[in-house]
């Protein structure tokens, strides 16, 4: 069995969490297995052309992959966080939610200069916090090398909302 079917048989499907009419799609339990979570994080590894040299992870379940991505590729680890928790000089953007909007952070002295970005997290919806992830990225001076992730909920725009960019999607759910 690959990754994906892995991730399909073992992840959660919650309906109106954590808010009516949202139907969550809960990866944990693939990630708590040790075989699957490997799977997964060997495809990511190998998923991006041109390679890169920092792997960012988005707050918070995109933390889980990016750490052991960074670990496996021996390369540079980025926590992009949700506003308010990274101390002394950050940047931040905002993007839309379904009901009003949110923002992410980026302290630019975390990311070495010119770097080629791995940005990664578990589910792509609207492709928001995604793009947000880019624009603190490429404001800091450096690259996307593209986008790993493991479930994309098609229907959703996410795919569509990161034309131009790589992008490797282990799963695709309607
Ligand atoms: P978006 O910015 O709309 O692409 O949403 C993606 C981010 O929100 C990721 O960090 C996901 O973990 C989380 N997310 C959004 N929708 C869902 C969903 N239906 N199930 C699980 N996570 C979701």
């Amino acid at each position: 069995m690959d990754a994906a079917a892995r991730v399909l048989e073992l992840s959660e499907t919650i309906p109106d969490f954590p808010k009516p009419g949202i139907v969550f799609r809960d990866l944990t339990p693939a990630f708590a297995d040790p075989t699957t979570f490997r799977a997964v994080v060997d495809e990511l590894a190998h998923s991006i052309d041109g390679g890169f040299d920092v792997v960012a992870g988005i707050e918070a379940r995109g933390f889980l992959l990016a750490s052991a991505l960074a670990y496996s590729t021996n390369t540079h680890l980025l926590a992009i966080r949700k506003e308010g928790k990274l101390p002394g000089d950050v940047i931040r953007e905002e993007y839309a939610l379904e009901y009003g909007t949110a923002a992410l952070e980026l302290k630019p002295s975390s990311i070495p200069a010119r770097s080629r970005v791995l940005v990664v997290d578990d589910v792509l919806a609207t492709g928001g916090s995604c793009l947000a992830a880019a624009r603190l990225i490429e404001r800091a001076g450096s690259d996307i090398a593209g986008f790993g992730i493991v479930m994309a909920l098609d229907g959703l725009g996410g795919v569509e909302a990161l034309t131009g960019y790589e992008l490797r999607v282990l799963l695709h759910e309607p």
